[in-house]
């Protein structure tokens, strides 16, 4: 079991397998990324699976995929199915755009993913495009839709920006509910890498504007979960997720890890270790050792709320967000 120095298991690892992307949505990654890792420098799928391996034998039970776009990685499929084959228990989950799923929703569902999480921040096809500066939601649409059909769980994550998507914040859930889909909305983070100027809602703004139309009750946080649940009358659920609130640290038990092989155990710090050498070398004991240091220097708690208005150097792209 993993246990940090403050008490918290952490039992999440959350695997970004590329930073590349086939979007450019304008809070996550500018048109012409500063530079891309070089291709020799990132972890092949074995080398990745090789510390799955020891981070499942060390206490690791859910395991999300997520970049970048990761379904840009050809073999994904394969690489899924490699963690399933060890592992059948793990809670094995991707977050995606869509645009490729498709086409690799039925592979991935049978190599043993069993959940998704679908980045859908607008229903109307103009600010779709304006806002991953691509003509996307056809295909967003039609991969989610497919997702559903092969039966996997899905959920879809909305980034809410005022004078881009807010008036669509009722339809999206409106979307949602009516497939059986949490919906959960994610607080714009600042960051370098963005267009300078969004204004993400904030969750206060986000529910006036829901509670205009339902009303509903405040259900908390699930486990370990950063959502904060919200339940309508009429029984939908949604969440928001409050990066610029530190509550949910107290509970994080989540680790990331880079397709380069850089393990950072907050989000909101800088701070890494390198089990990209431990890997290459086929040396399991010393990516255990690097695990273990990452887990010990876990910080207590992010610190987006004491650096407000301060835009992080942080590229969601590359930790996954
Ligand atoms: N490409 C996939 C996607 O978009 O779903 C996976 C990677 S993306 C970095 C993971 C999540 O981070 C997405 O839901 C995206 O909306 C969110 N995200 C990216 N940049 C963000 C930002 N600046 N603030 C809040 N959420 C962000
Ligand atoms: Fe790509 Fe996801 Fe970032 Fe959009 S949010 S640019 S889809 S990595």
């Amino acid at each position: 079991m993993l246990v940090d120095s403050y008490g918290r298991t952490v039992d999440y690892l959350r695997v970004s397998v590329t930073e590349r992307c086939n979007f450019r949505c304008q809070y996550c990654m500018p048109e012409k990324p500063f530079s891309w890792v070089p291709k020799e420098n990132l972890l092949n799928f074995e080398e990745l699976f090789l510390f799955m391996k020891v981070a499942i034998d060390e206490g690791i039970k859910k395991i999300r995929i997520t970049g970048g776009e990761p379904l840009l990685r050809s073999d994904l499929d394969a690489f899924i199915k490699m963690i399933y084959d060890y592992c059948p228990e793990i809670d094995l989950a991707m977050t995606t755009n869509a645009y490729l799923l498709k086409g690799s929703a039925q592979k991935l569902k049978d190599a043993g993913l069993k959940r998704i999480n679908i980045s859908v921040d607008s229903l109307i096809p103009d600010v779709a495009e304006k806002i991953a500066k691509k003509d996307v939601l056809k295909k967003v649409l039609e991969g989610l839709d497919e997702a559903l059909k092969v039966g996997l769980k899905v959920k879809v994550n909305m980034v809410p920006m005022i004078g881009m998507n807010e008036n669509e914040i009722l339809d999206v859930m409106k979307y949602c509910k009516k497939r059986d889909i949490t919906v959960r909305y994610i607080e714009y983070m600042e960051n370098i890498h963005a267009e300078v100027d969004i204004k993400g809602m904030k969750s206060e703004q986000l529910l006036a504007l829901i509670g205009e139309k339902y009303s509903y009750t405040d259900e908390g946080f699930d486990a370990t979960s950063p959502s904060h649940y919200y339940r309508c009358e009429d029984g939908y659920r949604f969440g928001i997720i409050e990066p610029y609130k530190d509550d949910f640290c107290a509970k994080c038990n989540r680790i990331r890890l880079t397709a380069e092989g850089n393990l950072i155990p907050c989000l909101y710090f800088d701070e890494a270790m390198s089990i990209h050498d431990a890997v290459k070398r086929g040396d399991i004991q010393e990516a255990a050792l690097v695990l273990k240091e990452v887990i010990r220097t876990k910080p207590e708690k992010n610190r987006w709320s004491e650096a407000d208005g301060e835009a992080s150097t942080r590229a969601f792209y590359e930790t996954g967000g």
